[in-house]
């Protein structure tokens, strides 16, 4: 997420709160058997809980340590749990001299054994991303719930919750499932208990709880499942850096250092550059790194052992839960390099389909490879991170379609971009996009331009990578991230009080239904092509204002890809000799919007617009 302006809230003075119980919770609050890391550690609260002897007697588990922490009501346990330990229940005991002794009904499930239930997100996929509040509202009975902050619903602003849910998902997985999507990603769908503005889902305050408003954490599993059955993969929105000030344990940390403090509420710089730069000073490092987000979003100390064992876990715990095939990890540069690399490993270690990308919204290709894995640009450290959020990409995009033609601008400017790929260790782990939640939607950026906006949409669905589509782009949703709301204003007809259903055929307008065809197509094309699934890319050199790219299998020159942008205001013919090396003296090619067999000896591409066709 970008930064937010939303209302600054100060922060509140937690005095007079509830008494807390003797033993509160225990997190994560069941584990698995079979785990590849043995190593558990649980985060038990309750009033004076430190002051209690820990008994634990279960075949395979064992209590290695009891740790105690500055504040007297948390302990940390860290348990051993061997391969031979089977599923089951079993109880940890807290005793203490003078008082009720204490019980805690621990389970170890099984881990699942099917062995595509974790499929991982892969350049053959298509995702659609969505926030679940302004999607659909599948269940009306969870709009309100009284006990939270923020318990009202209003359609009519865009700060306020509306009352989608992951039921309203659910409704439509065929839609999604017939425009030709493989993937849903949801904006953060976990508790987010603030007074305002709780809708994003960038503010956690409870790692362990699917938003009521959305639903529970059942139905978050049934969702993954149900997405699944139908052949749809499903990638979990996660945020490292910070949490909601209205999370339950900001209100009684477990120690001063679990959060990164201030003598003064200092906020993040956002500015990328101090952690990459080699003349950057510490104090700017640390003010990037360590600065809140927002007063509402203090910033966690990703250098606490028992933040990093608590932060992997829960995001473990999910996965093993709930049976998800990527992550979308939030606010990437803002994290301390040494934890992330290692939650990688460790995440991938129990995971090895799992896949993950990082959102670095950086200006530079150099900026995004140095976020990812390989150490490709010589930092001496592998941050194991396949991919990021190819923003600068997208910025080459609209340059090419908005700008004008210079030696590096316009369409030359995407060129120029993709020839930077050496620098990533694999740019197809990259998800590359036009638009997300944080930016004005892409059909306003070409200023409601329905041949650029066809441009772009091709070059998306065929360029490399991992194709990315904000929700309603498929239907011209249109607006100016100024603020954000605006892009994230409702799908019509995910509420059954709309006048309109821009789900089905005759709830669009022509244009739009032109708009759903045409990103149907190329969708459901893409499926079928292995040069546009696990194909290279080659380009050439933009000339007379024609960019030219192949997708193409090195084995077998039937099935490449060509596409050929021409984003200027006069027809133009082509000769394809130049592009001998990909054509492989093939002559003939299907043109895959018109389905019309043509020879390729010269094209001929009209003014403002993108031809793809697959040789053959
Ligand atoms: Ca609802």
């Amino acid at each position: 997420m970008k930064k937010i302006f939303i209302i600054l809230f100060l922060l509140i003075s937690y005095a007079g709160f509830a008494q807390i119980p003797d033993l509160e919770r225990i997190e994560p609050m069941f584990w698995f058997t079979k785990m590849h890391n043995p190593k558990l550690q649980l985060l038990v609260h309750g009033k004076d809980i430190a002051n209690h002897q820990v008994k634990i007697n279960y075949p395979g588990v064992t209590l290695t340590k009891v740790n105690k922490v500055e504040n007297p009501n948390y302990l940390f346990l860290d348990l051993l749990v061997s391969k031979s330990a089977k599923a089951g229940k079993f109880t940890i005991d807290f005793t203490a001299k003078g008082k009720k002794s204490l019980t805690y009904s621990y389970q170890l499930k099984e881990k699942s054994s099917s062995p595509n239930r974790i499929q991982g997100v892969t350049q053959k996929d298509f995702i659609y991303l969505l926030m679940p509040d302004r999607f659909s509202n599948g269940d009306k009975s969870n709009d309100v719930v009284k006990d939270l902050k923020e318990s009202s619903v209003n359609r009519d602003s865009m700060y306020y919750r509306h009352g989608g849910d992951i039921q309203g998902v659910i409704n439509h997985l065929d839609y999604l499932k017939g425009l030709g999507v493989t993937t849903v990603w949801m904006t953060p769908e976990i508790e987010n208990d603030m007074p305002l503005a709780s809708y994003h889902g960038y503010a956690v305050t409870d790692h362990y709880k699917i938003d009521p408003r959305f639903g529970t954490n059942e139905l978050y599993k049934k969702y993954v499942e149900e997405c699944h059955v139908k052949g749809l993969k499903v990638i979990k929105d996660i945020v490292h850096n910070h949490i909601g000030s209205n999370h339950w344990f900001y209100n009684d940390l477990p120690m001063k250092n679990w959060l990164n403090q201030w003598p003064v509420y200092t906020q993040t710089s956002y500015r990328d550059q101090p952690v990459m730069d080699p003349h950057a000073s510490e104090a700017d490092k640390k003010k990037m790194l360590d600065g809140w987000f927002v007063p509402t979003m203090p910033d966690l100390n990703q250098r606490n052992p028992y933040v990093e064992n608590y932060l992997t876990q829960n995001h473990i715990w999910w996965i093993e839960y709930a049976g998800i095939d990527g992550l979308r990890l939030d606010t990437y540069p803002y994290n301390d390099e040494d934890f992330m690399a290692d939650w990688e490993q460790k995440l991938k270690a129990e995971f090895p389909h799992l896949s993950i990308f990082g959102e670095t919204l950086v200006s530079t290709v150099a900026s995004q490879a140095f976020f990812t894995g390989g150490n490709t640009v010589n930092r001496g450290f592998d941050t194991h991170l396949p991919g990021i959020t190819d923003a600068v990409l997208k910025d080459a995009i609209y340059e090419g379609l908005n700008g004008k033609t210079g030696w590096t601008d316009g369409i030359n400017r995407i060129y120029a971009t993709m020839a930077q790929d050496f620098l990533y260790k694999d740019p197809n782990q990259n998800c590359i996009f036009l638009d997300n939640h944080d930016m004005s939607r892409f059909y306003s950026m070409v200023n409601e331009d329905f041949d650029r906006y066809k441009m772009g949409m091709t070059m998306l669905l065929t360029m490399r990578g991992i194709p990315q589509m904000y929700y309603g782009t498929e239907i011209l949703m249109k607006n100016y991230s100024n603020p954000d709301g605006l892009v994230r204003s409702d799908f019509l007809g995910g509420w059954v009080t709309d006048s309109v259903n821009k789900f089905v055929e005759k709830g669009r307008t022509v244009k739009e239904n032109e708009a759903f065809t045409f990103v149907k197509t190329l969708a459901n094309y893409r499926q079928k092509n292995e040069a546009l699934q696990n194909g290279k890319l080659m380009q050439y050199i933009p000339e007379n204002d024609l960019y030219v790219y192949f997708r193409y299998m090195a084995n077998n020159p039937k099935g490449t890809v060509m596409v050929v942008i021409n984003n200027t205001d006069k027809d133009k013919s082509l000769d394809t000799k130049r592009f001998a090396e990909r054509t492989k003296g093939i002559i003939k090619a299907k043109d895959i919007f018109s389905g019309k067999e043509m020879g390729i000896s010269e094209l001929q591409i009209p003014k403002k617009s993108a031809m793809v066709l697959e040789l053959n």
